[in-house]
């Protein structure tokens, strides 16, 4: 389904549009004294837009779930101190209402409310007429369409300054990371809509602080247009997300350490040189693409065959010998053995699916092929 959006660019927000787009700020909001200090320090770095979490919706009972409203005021009091802009998130109508109240300058949705869309709804309808620039946060589960549903539920009731943030994907394995990044999500994201500003959330990508530099390299390397990172002045005593959080000096110089490559070619050697390595990618593509349809059509032959002679198409054994196989001579190639089995799972998907078709055809040609079976 084609995706219609009217976004504002994020330069026209005013002066956040500078890129990177930094939000900082601690998970929750604890104290007054807590958020001001945290507000201060980091009014000194490349930020743009303090970020304070009032209502914490926790996976678990029992852990700090946010002091409420009464953060509100806290966290606006400290941005205007620092001179920055304040943002929270909002999980429902009333605390759109009350940030609104608070004088709130900027909202997030989050993770765990992207996945439903009656409570996406209610915060939008609630956000009609109003001119809060509204992010919205991936769901929890990596599922583009609840993404984008959520990104147009908002922008239907005339939200045009709203942005998306990637914090990861939560699974069921242990994994390094505490959300995975699965960065093919918003990479299709930005195809899809390609006018939309993505932020990055390294803080709840990580779980940790130590490959927070990594994901947010690899967020600005991939053209993301900033970062939300969460920030506390004693990372050790923070009533949520302890293990996460930099203090504002290890943000500095996180913010320092990340290399700012451009989008933008202008130097004519530099862009014959990567037309030239373009063309040269088109041609394998192209190539690569002749390949599968070969290999399909083969398939395609191999299907009649079985049917004739009442074989089935799936052969465990012999598909185990193709993964074994081919990850071995990717190996050879330098191709790793993960990368080899995707795609060798999808060709074979693929190349059942058309078996299938052909098995569930009525009429068709006794043919003998050349070559040895394959699936
Ligand atoms: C947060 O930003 O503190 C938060 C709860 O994020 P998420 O919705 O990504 O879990
Ligand atoms: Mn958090």
């Amino acid at each position: 389904m084609e995706v219609n959006l009217k976004i504002a660019p994020l330069h026209h927000w005013s002066a956040m549009g500078k890129k990177p787009f930094v939000i900082a700020g601690p998970c929750s909001v604890e104290s007054e004294a807590q958020v001001m200090d945290t507000a201060i320090a980091l009014s000194k770095l490349n930020v743009s837009v303090l970020r304070g979490g009032i209502w914490k919706p926790r996976s678990r009972p029992g852990s700090f779930e946010g002091i409420g409203e009464s953060g509100l005021k806290m966290l606006k009091r400290a941005g205007v101190a620092a001179g920055l802009p304040v943002a929270t998130e909002v999980a429902n109508r009333m605390h759109v209402e009350q940030a609104i109240e608070a004088g709130i300058d900027m909202v997030w949705i989050g993770a765990r409310t992207t996945v439903n869309p009656f409570l996406v709804q209610q915060i939008a309808d609630a956000l009609a007429g109003t001119s809060l620039p509204v992010l919205v946060k991936n769901p929890v589960n990596p599922d583009l369409s609840l993404w984008i549903g959520a990104l147009e539920r908002v922008n239907k009731a005339g939200v045009t300054q709203i942005a998306a943030i990637h914090r990861g994907f939560s699974s069921f394995e242990n994994s390094k990371y505490r959300n995975a990044p699965n960065w093919e999500i918003p990479i299709e994201l930005k195809r899809r809509i390609p006018e939309i500003p993505i932020l990055c959330d390294p803080s709840h990508i990580c779980g940790n602080t130590s490959s927070l530099l990594n994901v947010s390299q690899t967020a600005m390397d991939l053209s993301f247009d900033g970062l939300m990172i969460e920030s506390h002045t004693d990372p050790a005593h923070a009533l949520s997300d302890a293990e996460q959080q930099v203090t504002p000096d290890q943000l500095r110089e996180l913010l320092n350490d990340i290399v700012y490559r451009t989008t933008i070619v202008e130097d004519v050697l530099m862009l014959n040189i990567l037309e030239e390595l373009r063309d040269q990618i088109d041609k394998i593509d192209t190539d690569l693409l002749s390949v599968l349809s070969r290999r399909m059509n083969l398939a395609r032959l191999i299907g009649e065959y079985k049917k004739d002679n009442n074989i089935t198409i799936l052969q465990p054994e012999r598909w185990a010998e193709i993964v074994r196989t081919r990850t071995d001579l990717g190996q050879a190639k330098e191709l790793t053995p993960e990368f080899v089995h995707r795609i060798f799972e999808f060709i074979h998907q693929e190349s059942i699916h058309h078996q299938t078709q052909v098995m569930n055809t009525k009429s068709n040609l006794a043919i003998v092929p050349n070559e040895k079976s394959s699936s």
